[in-house]
């Protein structure tokens, strides 16, 4: 990338694409990476990996990452053809994730809907915290299999994903442990969560104790009274 010139950035699913006339550096941040400006000259400290300076200004972007499960890649390639990011499912906020979509990849899949909804193949962005509310919003037991829900249900579900990622986002995400927006705040959805993270304590809806299982490592909260 030396001499070359940002032209633009994207993203898809976790993936943000840096591009330049040339090519296009695909950042993944795994679990615990960042992307953010320092003053140029700035000593790296233990996990910071990468630095991009620029010709113009004072500051560099600087990738750090202190448990270095992310990647940063590089391709010449059309980059949604990449073959990290070509098998992805559509984005959850864009018409192309719609209950038509939905259903057809259901149909005959054996495996629970939270699960299901968080497979990145079907749709990307729905992540576990956002799973657990999305199937509570809609009534659906987060272990009914996928292939055995309604048409109509299916809808409710898309419709309610949706929901909860953009109040989500609108919040600036959900801050768990160590995590900050790009603009070093906090993420502020932690406060509106009506399950996740609440085990036994009462629904918000019907007052019934909340109940957790595991789903594929993950833990599921859900009520046995409203979601059915
Ligand atoms: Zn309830």
């Amino acid at each position: 990338m030396v001499g070359e010139e940002i032209t633009h950035l994207s993203r898809r699913g976790k993936y943000i694409g840096i591009h330049t006339s040339k090519g296009t550096l695909i950042v993944h941040l795994g679990m615990s990476g960042s992307l953010y400006f320092v003053p140029a000259e700035t000593p790296p400290l233990f996990h910071d990996h990468v630095d991009f300076q620029f010709a113009d200004g004072g500051l560099w972007l600087r990738y750090t990452d202190p448990r270095r499960f992310g990647a940063i890649l590089w391709t010449t390639e059309d980059w949604q053809q990449h073959e990290l990011i070509k098998h992805l499912g559509p984005e959850p906020l864009s018409d192309a994730f719609n209950v038509d979509m939905l259903f057809a990849r259901a149909k005959g899949r054996k495996v629970p809907i939270k699960t299901f909804i968080m497979d990145s193949k079907v749709v990307v962005g729905v992540g576990n915290i956002y799973a657990n509310e999305a199937l509570f919003k809609a009534g659906i037991r987060p272990d009914r299999l996928a292939g055995g829900i309604s048409k109509a249900r299916l809808a409710r579900l898309v419709e309610c994903i949706k929901v909860v990622l953009a109040a989500a986002i609108k919040q600036g995400g959900t801050t768990l442990k160590d995590f900050v927006g790009g603009d070093g705040k906090p993420g502020y959805f932690k406060q509106e969560l009506a399950v996740y993270g609440r085990a036994e304590k009462p629904c918000l809806v019907c007052g019934m104790a909340l109940k957790e299982i595991r789903q594929a490592q993950r833990s599921t909260v859900f009520c046995t009274n409203c979601q059915s």
